[in-house]
């Protein structure tokens, strides 16, 4: 058994005892036959869940060029074969493209992740001309344009699959206190879900074929659905839960128009929610990106309507409101560190130190909270370091409300995961 002395659980000190996977002891406990850890007044919280991100395109994304400095980054990068870059922020096609590579087949993904951009020798390398899909954009011509909307599955069958490094991801998602994540990934194969499944961490996938927890559904920004065609998706998803990929207001309009037809179901959530407006029923689950504030909020603030800026990415209001918000990083697409996230959720802050909507800022606790919510449930309330809990934890080197004050991965000392101890940084 694993006794960890003098630690700071709901703020009072305290030793726990675990054995197996489980919290078996909480108290002033002696300590014969256990293997210490000595806590020092660190808070010991359950570990944190991730809500919503991407393993495999994390994976994928650690052997890619990144490219949200600009297309630069990809001049020089000789070698045979595809060049996978992510992390793009431009509008351009595949002369844009070929202007910094037209040696080599290059695959450029959009950092919202729903569009590739390839160079000409990748149109050619995947033969675009006679591809006739709806994804492939053409031009007045009947060009390739070199754009592929959400085409990666097709990608994948062209390019052949390489084997993603999860064993990575799943080692700096513990190094960062993350016990448990949702992979909101659409549409997932099965040998995609049996690789994912290798993954220590518990895991949530919304786009498992036989899975009974919420499916996930996919409004395209730039091409929604009819209302027939959402109510039908819907319909498809009962009994289980529909997780929706909802980003502008159109899509919100649609999507509340499609469940007042189909009816409500008590776990739908809606995804991002990057615009719900103040003037409709607010939602009644919210997965959000508060992370997206520090990486984009400058952009957003160039480029989104004035009108928009005080619905965008709502968080106290919804809160107020009765509604359950948790946040979560989309990685690879936002940034991944949960502490990170927390700070976002509190601050508000643009790279550029502008506050985005002062009004939606929530307490450090009232984020970190959403990151203590069950995966299958996001409106069960936060777990609990209790006993019969799981011995799924993370182990600060200060108490809670220092870390509160400053939210700092580096201060996340240990992490266990069904009892066994997966990371013990420096310190
Ligand atoms: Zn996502």
């Amino acid at each position: 058994m694993t006794l960890l002395r003098d630690v700071e659980v709901a703020g009072a000190r305290c030793d726990v005892r675990l054995a197996g996977e489980v919290v078996v002891d909480i108290g002033s406990l002696a300590d014969a036959g256990d293997e210490v850890v000595e806590g020092r007044g660190g808070a010991l919280l359950p570990g944190l869940h991730d809500h919503h991100l991407h393993l495999l395109a994390m994976a994928a994304a650690d052997r890619s060029v990144d490219v949200s400095a600009g297309l630069q980054a990809l001049i020089g990068q000789h070698a045979d074969g595809w060049l996978r870059a992510v992390g793009w922020s431009g509008e351009g096609d595949r002369y844009d493209v070929d202007a910094v590579m037209p040696q080599r087949p290059v695959r450029v993904q959009h950092r919202s992740g729903a569009l590739w951009v390839v160079n000409s020798a990748g149109v050619r390398a995947l033969d675009l001309r006679n591809v006739h899909l709806a994804g492939v954009e053409r031009d007045a011509t009947g060009e390739p344009t070199g754009r592929l909307w959400r085409m990666d599955a097709w990608i994948a069958e062209r390019l052949g699959r390489t084997a993603p490094d999860l064993a990575a991801v799943a080692d700096r998602l513990a190094r960062l206190g993350i016990t448990g994540v949702t992979d909101a990934t659409p549409d997932l194969d099965r040998d995609s879900c049996a690789l994912l499944r290798t993954v220590p961490q518990r895991l949530l996938l919304l786009g498992d074929p036989d899975g009974d927890g919420p499916v996930k559904v996919v409004l395209p920004d730039h091409a929604l659905p009819s209302l027939d065609e959402l109510v039908a998706r819907v319909e498809a998803a009962r009994p289980r839960p529909v997780a929706v990929h909802c980003v502008t207001r159109e899509a919100y309009v649609l999507l509340l128009t499609a469940l007042d037809i189909v009816g409500h179901h008590p776990g739908d959530r809606i995804e991002h929610g990057a615009v719900i407006p103040a003037s409709l029923p607010p939602w009644c689950a919210v997965v959000t990106q508060p992370g997206f504030l520090l990486a984009r909020g400058d952009d957003y603030l160039r480029d989104i309507p004035p009108a928009d800026l005080p619905d965008l990415y709502r968080h106290r209001s919804l809160l107020d409101a009765g509604c359950t918000v948790v946040a979560s990083s989309d990685a690879p697409y936002g940034p991944l560190d949960p502490w990170a996230v927390v700070r976002a959720a509190r601050d508000r802050t643009t790279r550029s130190g502008q506050v985005l909507g002062a009004a939606e800022r929530v307490p450090a606790r009232a984020a970190l909270d959403g990151l203590l919510r069950p995966l299958q449930d996001i409106t069960r309330p936060p777990r609990q370091v209790q006993v019969g809990a799981a011995a799924d934890l993370v182990l600060l080197h200060v108490p809670l409300a220092e870390m509160l004050a400053d939210p700092d991965a580096g201060l996340v000392r240990q992490t266990w995961l069904r009892g066994v101890s997966t990371v013990a940084s420096q310190g």
